[in-house]
């Protein structure tokens, strides 16, 4: 258990993040802005640059045909099943954003609570991607921190606004696992505002979810918050948590249809961080989904989520 307060949290970005994806819907390139906004902010924290992940990191997780597909680039339709156009340029970056998972997860560990500027990419699977995620760093960070020992038990908290249905996939087969994924897009009735074509699975043992139903504002989603996160602390009895911050829940986003705003969300993360405390266990985050048009307000979403981590863990 962490008692100590924080001083400065440890937060993981590289240049290496970013590649070039051409005119894309996925803004890559906020991850870059996220940092510089973090720094400028004038917030608790030290940036470090990660390791790029290991290939038993990866191969813990992936299926060697996809991990050679993703580091060659053939083939091609497999190497660009999370729907980037491959480049060598890519295949690095998601090794980095990867290893920023790890980094971020062996940092809570240690400190009580760590970001990654990077995504979650939760709705990779074992096989290929989806969903403009390659590897799935959360399951990936998760098994790499057990393989070490430093770990039984992990619970994801994934409130990006899509299903976390990669993750889902992979935790069928890992018990020690566990995830609650509370998602905006009601993927059975919603379907003008769906983008991905995978539907939210039956629950299972170690998967849950819940649907946030359409036009919900902050407190109606705080009180998902709190009757769900709660039940899945106490059921998985997690040695660290993996957060998944999404920022697409934002009521500007175009695949939200929430109403939740700035605040709100940081909220989210405020109450998250809260329960993390209360229950003793170490919270790494990581940036999810956002594709608001004017992205000063996906950067702001995220930099509040540093904010709110440093206001429940700071002295
Ligand atoms: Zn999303």
């Amino acid at each position: 258990m962490i008692a100590r307060a924080l001083e400065r949290m440890r937060v993981f970005h590289s240049p290496r993040y970013t590649a070039d994806i051409g005119d894309h819907v996925m803004p890559i390139r906020k991850f870059d802005l996220v940092r510089e906004a973090i720094v400028v902010s004038g917030l608790a924290v030290t940036v470090h640059e990660p390791a790029p992940v290991t290939d038993p990191d990866l191969l813990r997780v992936h299926s060697p045909e996809y991990v050679r597909a993703v580091a060659t680039g053939e083939p091609k339709a497999l190497a660009e099943s999370q729907k980037f156009p491959w480049s060598s340029g890519l295949a690095g970056a998601v090794r980095h954003t990867n290893g920023g998972c790890v980094a971020a997860l062996c940092a809570a560990l240690e400190d009580g609570v760590a970001g990654n500027l990077a995504s979650g990419f939760h709705h990779a699977h074992a096989d290929h991607g989806e969903g403009f995620c390659t590897f799935n760093g959360l399951v990936v960070a998760a098994e790499h921190a057990r393989a070490e020992g430093k770990i039984a038990r992990a619970l994801v908290v994934d409130l990006d606004l899509h299903y976390g249905n990669g993750t889902a996939s992979l935790l069928a087969s890992r018990p020690h696992l566990f995830q609650i994924s509370l998602y905006g897009n009601w993927y059975k009735d919603n379907k003008a505002h769906r983008d991905v074509d995978h539907e939210a699975a039956p629950d299972t043992d170690n998967a849950w979810s819940a649907p946030i139903p359409n036009g919900t504002g902050g407190a109606g989603y705080l009180a998902l918050v709190d009757e769900h996160v709660p039940r899945a602390i106490a059921r998985s009895r997690p040695d660290v948590i993996l957060y998944q911050a999404g920022a697409d829940p934002y009521r500007e986003d175009p695949y939200s249809p929430l109403d939740m705003g700035l605040e709100d969300l940081h909220a989210r993360d405020a109450r998250v961080f809260a329960m993390a405390k209360a229950a003793g266990v170490p919270v790494a985050w990581v940036l999810a989904g956002g594709y608001t048009k004017d992205i000063s307000k996906v950067v702001a979403v995220h930099v509040n989520t540093a904010r709110a981590a440093l206001e429940v863990f700071g002295g």
